[in-house]
């Protein structure tokens, strides 16, 4: 093709058609007539050159233009240029996706990507394995007809961004799944499923660990405790000499003792499920009690007061949650000196209930916070195995607070004192007078004079 724009080689065709006519009507004086043959024969040629044009552009074999200058030489390298952009970039695409799908097919979770109507759009590998989908034949299916446990059904209807279920895989219930929901696009969603059988297993197997150890310690620690009692009660102990490795003895066996008991709670709380009917704990007096108990701990406990804010009562089990709150108050005690004070208080506040036991004392710094609660973290190993403690209190209260649907909330500064705040859903409020004491958990009621020995025990 030559250097000009196909138009211009066009306009100087037509001129030169135009021309010839003109010349050839003029020799034989029949100039309108061979203008008009010369017009004829240039449609008729631009007509056939269209038809060409339309077979080419559907003929996905043919490579070389039929007209290679002029205007349509113009129109067909650039519909070649087109296409052959679109054929590089649909290539590309095609790699694309037969790498993402080699590489989702790999993934061990199954994968399901469902549209605005809960319907099939694909599915990877491991959610055939997992979830047995089957692939031609489920693809468009609602996903909610092929997977119909009750559990799943409320959780895809329900799913909230960061929520799982744990439930066994279909078609073979020895294996368990936990699923995630995740929005992307335009009202799709992508449901991912992990075989969490192993890590399961794995971890029944650490909590028996611990539950056995503990359970093994506890008789012969009893046996040691008893024979050093003894021997600090027998005459020929009295010697300053033998009195106080004794004492130490006895005061190490206590701790050990302790530390076995708050193992031996947590995995009776990790093991036991919650009960699903609960008794209505009038917290008001449960408060009060605590309060009652903890005043007599030591002779250098703070002031402590109770604030009851509210009528409303708790749905729980009594036993565990006077656990947790005396965990709280023993700790403000603790770490409070005798001239401050410890405030325990109980208010609704926009449909939650907030159970709060605020101190003057000591406080904690901010890096320690997120690590409160968790088993034998303390901020000072020394000071809380002095006191008594085991650093399992606030793993303990957590989980407590966990099977009430409930939450710890901690705010302290170093100098300025804490306040640890269980927040309790208002579905676990009854803020009518309660009637008769529904359990199935325990049917404990608190009594003022129930002083509990150990701040941990609740059953
Ligand atoms: P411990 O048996 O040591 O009290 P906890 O789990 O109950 O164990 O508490 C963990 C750590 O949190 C404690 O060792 C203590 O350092 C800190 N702590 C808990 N409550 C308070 C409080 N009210 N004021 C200051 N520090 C506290």
């Amino acid at each position: 093709m030559s250097g000009r724009p196909g138009w211009i080689q066009e306009a100087w065709r037509v001129a030169l058609i135009i021309a010839i006519a003109l010349a050839i009507g003029l020799a034989l004086d029949q100039v309108e007539w061979c203008l008009l043959l010369a017009l004829l024969a240039y449609t008729i040629r631009n007509v056939y050159n269209l038809h060409r044009l339309a077979d080419w552009v559907v003929d996905t074999e043919a490579t070389d233009a039929p007209i290679h200058f002029g205007l349509w030489g113009d129109i067909y390298s650039r519909i070649a240029r087109v296409s052959r952009r679109q054929a590089q970039r649909e290539r590309r695409l095609t790699t694309l996706l037969t790498e993402y799908k080699s590489s989702t097919s790999a993934l061990p979770d199954a994968a399901v990507a469902l549209d605005n109507e809960g319907r099939i759009r694909w599915f990877n590998e491991s959610a055939s394995r997992l979830l047995r989908l089957q692939t031609a034949k489920d693809i468009g299916q609602p996903l909610l007809n092929l997977l119909r446990a009750p559990d799943f059904v409320e959780f895809l209807k329900t799913s909230k961004p960061g929520a799982s279920l744990q439930m066994p895989a279909p078609g073979d219930s020895t294996r368990q799944l936990e699923i995630r929901i995740t929005a992307y696009g335009e009202d799709q969603r992508l449901l991912l499923a992990q075989d969490i059988t192993e890590r399961l297993q794995q971890e029944r197997m650490r909590k028996d660990f611990v539950a056995n150890v503990s359970h093994e310690l506890r008789t012969p620690l009893t046996v040691i405790s008893g024979f050093i009692e003894n021997l600090q009660a027998s005459p020929g102990t009295a010697e300053p000499r033998l009195r106080r490795p004794l004492e130490l003895m006895e005061q190490q066996a206590a701790r050990m003792r302790q530390i076995v008991e708050d193992l031996l709670l947590l995995a009776r709380l990790e093991s036991e499920s919650a009960p699903s009917v609960f008794e209505v704990v009038v917290v008001g007096d449960m408060l009060s009690s605590i309060a009652e108990d903890c005043a007599g701990l030591r002779e250098d406990v703070p002031a402590i007061g109770c604030e009851i804010e509210t009528d409303c009562h708790l749905r729980g089990d009594e036993k565990q949650l006077r656990s947790a709150v005396m965990n709280l108050v023993v700790n403000a005690v603790n770490h409070t000196p005798a001239d401050g004070s410890v405030t325990i208080r109980w208010k609704v506040s926009d449909g939650e209930g907030f159970l709060s036991v605020e101190d003057t004392g000591e406080g904690i710094a901010a890096e320690h916070l997120p690590r409160l609660t968790e088993r034998f973290y303390r901020v000072d190993a020394g000071r809380s195995r002095e006191r008594g403690g085991t650093g399992l209190g606030l793993a303990i209260v957590k989980h407590i607070l966990s099977r009430h649907d409930a939450s710890l909330e901690v705010d302290s500064k170093p100098g300025r004192g804490s306040t640890f705040t269980c927040v309790f859903k208002g579905a676990r409020l009854v803020c009518e007078p309660p009637e008769s004491t529904v359990t199935e958990g325990s049917t404990m009621k608190h009594s003022a004079q129930e002083k509990t020995a150990s701040r941990r025990t609740y059953g």
